[in-house]
């Protein structure tokens, strides 16, 4: 089967909005085995909306349309389709109620347009949106498919791998299982993974593997396919290994939203340990990131910032003898916070930053320039020292992530 897809906005074609509509589905597509040979973008108009689907299903068995399914004028994507296959729109009973408690619920008048929202070209299945209102569809005619999708990525990615998905894959094989892992690395670049993998990537093919880059940090989806769930896991345990062999050392967890901040908040848990944190660059940014997790107060006790000097030496003791010998970015500095915090909190654990975010130098130490300390129940303590980089932002960012994979390991 081969697909094209259809983006619908003026706005795209103005490039005021970046086409990642085609870009996710034609990723998603490719992992079907359904290969896209056209993607097109076309303005919110119904004369050349037409001419592109006369000639998509000419040339394509499934064509998807993304956009246009919202309440305003613009919005034509059902109409044009359903004109053109001469089909007529029928409202759907379920959608509209989904509008009409939306508006209740939000003490709003409905209008027409909201009306309009509801109603879906007739014959086709509806796709439900969890996160949005407009209903997507999808609808075979001859031997042509067509799928319409909301614009919003935020509604559009989760239609497309909760309704889309099983549709495509009951079209394309029979009693074909399809199944991914994703793997999440930290501290390596997605070009060193891609290099370190690059012959698996080149000749991929069951299973498939797709690198998503993130801030910091890297995703390997790997995807296999087979008769049976247990021939995929087979599949996916053998090019894990060979995977985990090459980068394991980077590779921190599963999961597609199973941040560095989950994996050593279920570590804690898991280990029965109590964490408190000392900062000074970070300025309590690494406690907000413990605390964005419910129910953190089982593992994190609380924490200090100590971002001058004196309130290093003051409050949280640190005595004035290391900041004037070593300085304030040090690993002496480092391990004195970490212990004070460990003994003012009564925690297991205690971690502590500090160093130059930038953009000037400090102590006459280069920008980037970052101590770690850590100190475990009263008796280890140690620094690690790291050279991040120039931007205040980033350095900031990639401490927080660099203090919890130490935590980790
Ligand atoms: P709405 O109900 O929000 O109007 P819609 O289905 O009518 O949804 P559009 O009006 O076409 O969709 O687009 C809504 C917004 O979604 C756009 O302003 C844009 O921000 C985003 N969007 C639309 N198409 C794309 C695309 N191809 N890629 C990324 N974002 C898009
Ligand atoms: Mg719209």
């Amino acid at each position: 089967m081969n697909a094209e897809i259809i983006a619908i906005g003026t706005e795209l074609l103005m490039g005021q909005v970046i086409n990642t509509n085609a870009s996710f589905l034609s990723r998603e597509l490719s992992l079907l085995g359904i290969d896209v040979y056209h993607q097109v973008v076309v303005g919110d108009n119904p004369k050349r909306l037409l001419e592109v689907i006369q000639v998509a299903e000419q040339r394509s068995d499934l064509v998807i349309l993304s956009g246009g399914l919202g309440p305003t004028k613009d919005d034509i994507t059902k109409q044009v389709l359903a004109d053109h296959l001469t089909k007529k729109l029928i409202l759907d009973e379920t959608t509209m109620e989904k509008i009409i408690t939306f508006h209740e619920n939000r003490k709003r008048t409905m209008t027409d347009n909201n009306r309009l929202q509801a109603m879906v070209i007739e014959g086709s299945t509806i796709l439900k949106n969890k996160t949005g209102l407009a209903a997507g569809m999808f609808l075979k005619q001859k031997s042509k498919a067509f799928i319409l999708l909301p614009g919003p990525p935020s509604e559009l990615e989760p239609m497309f791998i909760n309704e889309v998905k099983p549709l495509l894959m009951g079209e394309s094989k029979e009693d074909i299982h399809l199944i991914s892992r994703v793997l999440r690395f930290f501290d390596i670049g997605e070009s060193q993974l891609a290099a370190e993998l690059d012959d698996l990537i080149e000749h991929q093919q069951n299973p498939t593997l797709a690198t998503y880059a993130g801030k910091h940090e890297v995703r390997l989806r790997i995807t296999a396919n087979g008769s049976t769930a247990v021939a995929c896991f087979l599949l996916l345990d053998n090019m894990e290994a060979i995977i985990q062999q090459r980068i394991g050392s980077y590779f921190y967890g599963y999961g597609e939203d199973n941040r560095l901040v989950n994996v050593v908040a279920d570590l804690l848990k898991e280990q029965k340990m109590t964490l408190t944190a000392a900062e000074s660059l970070t300025g309590g940014a690494f406690q907000s990131s413990m605390t964005s997790i419910s129910g953190a107060s089982d593992y994190f006790k609380g924490g200090i910032v100590t971002y001058s000097n004196e309130i290093k030496t003051a409050v949280l003791g640190v005595s004035k003898e290391i900041i004037e010998k070593s300085g304030a970015v040090s690993a002496e500095c480092a391990i004195e916070m970490a212990k004070n915090a460990q003994r003012m909190f009564g925690t297991n654990l205690a971690i502590a930053f500090t160093g130059v975010a930038g953009p000037n130098m400090l102590e006459n130490k280069e920008v980037g320039t970052v101590w770690i300390g850590i100190a475990v129940n009263g008796k280890a303590a140690f620094a690690k020292e790291y050279h991040l980089g120039k931007g205040r932002d980033n350095n900031r960012e990639k401490s927080i992530m660099s203090g919890l994979d130490l935590i980790r390991r």
